[in-house]
């Protein structure tokens, strides 16, 4: 099956939509991308995008802080992917790469006087972390970035060096994924998802200045959580010891979806496996992605007519 990208302005064949070795944003990390999904729906025959205009808008946030001027409106980069989704065609689980990068074949290290330039591009996807019962974690020694260092707020290329540094270190340890604390030693998140804490009924998530990407899984598991299953949610700074002692805790994202924690350290989260009020989240999570829940399918865009 032939794959294309948005590029330049036009829909292309992938191989076409190449860059120079020049461009800025290689050298100095001054990109900024999204990630978003698509869910095949098999009895609908439908492929439902998730929350679009949501991971557009951060997406467009992220270009502000890069002082880019894309020429967008959340609606346009929909409708942009809509074409592209429609000439691919896809049949199964896709995931989606909007990218904004610095283009321009310049040395200074600056974010003003450079040229931008957007793509778009998907492919099949399947899961990110593929631990569907529980993922084993170790906090990192590398530290979130910080407000002021590289914003955690945007979707930064640059930023995602430090999650590399912390993600390889977790694997090559033996463990499943990291979790990074932020300046102040307080949880932040994993290298590429949000996570949460269920303990004594309430579950507890760090809050949006807490070094975190303002995750839409996120901010669809607070309402999930708090709407659906009548769970209270408090974002507020979390100590490292309250995950440690946790009754269950889970990794969010539109990558990994959501991944229970089985254990974070030399700690078992309650039992060592997988809770059950992630589970039920987690089966919620996958029915509402694929537009399978009368009242949320206002967050799920379909593709095909
Ligand atoms: N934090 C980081 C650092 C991420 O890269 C991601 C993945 N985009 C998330 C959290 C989760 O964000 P979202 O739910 O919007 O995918």
């Amino acid at each position: 099956m032939t794959q294309y990208a948005y590029f330049r302005g036009r829909v292309v064949p992938i191989d076409e939509a190449n860059i120079s070795v020049r461009t800025q944003a290689i050298h100095y990390g001054t990109s900024c991308f999204g990630a978003l999904r698509g869910y095949w729906n098999e009895d609908q025959e439908q492929l439902y995008v998730f929350r679009p205009h949501d991971h557009y808008r951060r997406f467009l946030d992220s270009a502000k802080l890069l002082m880019m001027t894309l020429p967008f409106h959340p609606d346009d980069l929909v409708e942009v992917t809509r074409i592209l989704l429609q000439k691919e065609g896809w049949r199964e689980d896709v995931y989606i790469r909007p990218l904004a990068y610095k283009s321009g074949e310049v040395i200074p290290c600056q974010l003003h006087d450079v040229e931008d330039e957007f793509a778009l591009f998907s492919l099949p996807y399947g899961s990110y972390l593929n631990k569907d019962k529980g993922a084993r974690l170790m906090i990192s020694s590398w530290c979130r970035l910080g407000d002021n260092t590289i914003p955690p707020r945007g979707k930064i290329g640059g930023a995602y060096a430090s999650s590399a540094l912390a993600k390889s270190d977790a694997l090559l340890k033996g463990f499943d994924e990291a979790l990074l604390l932020d300046g102040e030693g307080h949880v932040a998140e994993g290298s590429a998802e949000n996570v949460f804490i269920l303990r004594q009924g309430i579950a507890v998530t760090p809050s949006v200045s807490s070094s975190i990407l303002e995750g839409i899984t996120r901010r669809t598991v607070i309402e999930l959580l708090t709407r659906a299953l009548g769970i209270p949610v408090q974002e507020r700074a979390v100590d490292r010891t309250e995950i440690y002692l946790a009754d269950e805790a889970f990794l969010c994202g539109t990558g990994a979806q959501i991944v229970p924690v089985t254990s974070v350290d030399s700690y078992d989260i309650g039992s060592g496996t997988a809770g059950a009020i992630t589970m039920k989240l987690r089966d919620l999570y996958s029915d509402v992605v694929r537009g399978a829940v009368t009242e949320y399918t206002s967050w799920c865009l379909p593709i095909y007519a």
